[in-house]
């Protein structure tokens, strides 16, 4: 297949996941390049003609594939689509959010669970996706977790009631509290992109692996990238531990600590700007 047919495919998919989603996407800088299958087409192209003159002992003509006319009017439907705004809200975004069936965690969750905060946050928090308590309450973070959660962020002045919002990678509980798949992850992605392009944080804080691998779009070891900075469409995100894991792991306490404390000074740069 040719780049444009690729990059064609890729936009119509997007307008159709923006149109559902009420609004249009911005231009991702994880956002795939695509290119030729040059090697694969003229594989499949030699393996045709090798079969054909086999089974004809030679006496036929060689079948050849030819090219197909490809469109190159793919990036820009692409640009054209990024630079527009349907403006929906977080009412409308999450009451859609509660409707979906996208993914097969539909079918065993109790509750979704969109997210919670406040609408104009000065924080952003991602996590994985609910737990046994969200999913029974329809909150973020209320478990165990949660509570350990609110205590890291009122350590820097920080709470879901004031200046925060809370929302996940997947808004519907994995069954045992498995990692959610990526196919999962994938479904319901674009649904916190929505709730980034209308909350438009000051900064980001990923808690795990998971939340600032999806976010990111890139392979991250939690334990080298805590505490550092990556830019997300222009908003800082830092990656930090997930309470979770701070619960099972004491010693894990401290680094966290650390990283939140340059958080917090990286928000206050940013807020007295
Ligand atoms: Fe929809 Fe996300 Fe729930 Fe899957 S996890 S059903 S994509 S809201």
């Amino acid at each position: 297949m040719k780049a444009n047919d690729k990059q064609l495919i890729y936009t119509l998919l997007k307008t159709v996941d923006a149109y559902e989603c009420g609004y249009t996407r911005a231009k991702f800088a994880g956002e795939p390049l695509f290119t030729d299958d040059t090697v694969v087409e003229c594989e499949r192209s030699e393996r045709i003609e090798t079969t054909v003159a086999t089974s004809n002992n030679g006496s036929s003509p060689v079948v050849s594939i030819q090219p197909s006319a490809y469109s190159t009017t793919g990036q820009a439907s692409a640009d054209a689509n990024m630079s527009q705004n349907s403006g929906i809200s977080l009412d409308e975004l999450n009451a859609k959010v509660l409707r979906c069936t996208r993914c097969g965690l539909a079918r065993t969750r109790n509750n979704v669970v969109p997210g919670m905060g406040v609408e104009h946050p000065d924080v952003l928090v991602i996590g994985e996706g609910p737990g046994h308590d969200e999913d029974m309450q329809g909150l973020p973070f209320v478990g165990k977790a949660g509570v350990l959660l609110d205590r890291m962020l009122a350590a820097i002045g920080l709470d879901r009631k004031t200046n925060c919002y809370i929302a996940n990678i997947v808004k519907c509980r994995p069954p045992e509290n498995r990692n959610p798949f990526p196919d999962e992850q994938a479904a319901c992605f674009s649904f916190l992109e929505a709730q980034i392009h209308i909350l438009k944080p000051k900064i980001i804080l990923c808690m795990g692996k998971i939340a600032i691998e999806k976010l990111m779009n890139q392979n991250i070891a939690i334990t080298q990238a805590h505490g550092e900075f990556f830019d997300y469409n222009g908003i800082p995100v830092m990656p930090t531990y997930h309470p979770s894991a701070l619960l099972r792991n004491e010693e894990l306490k401290r680094p966290a600590w650390e990283d939140l404390k340059k958080f917090k000074r990286r928000l206050d740069e940013i807020k007295t700007n």
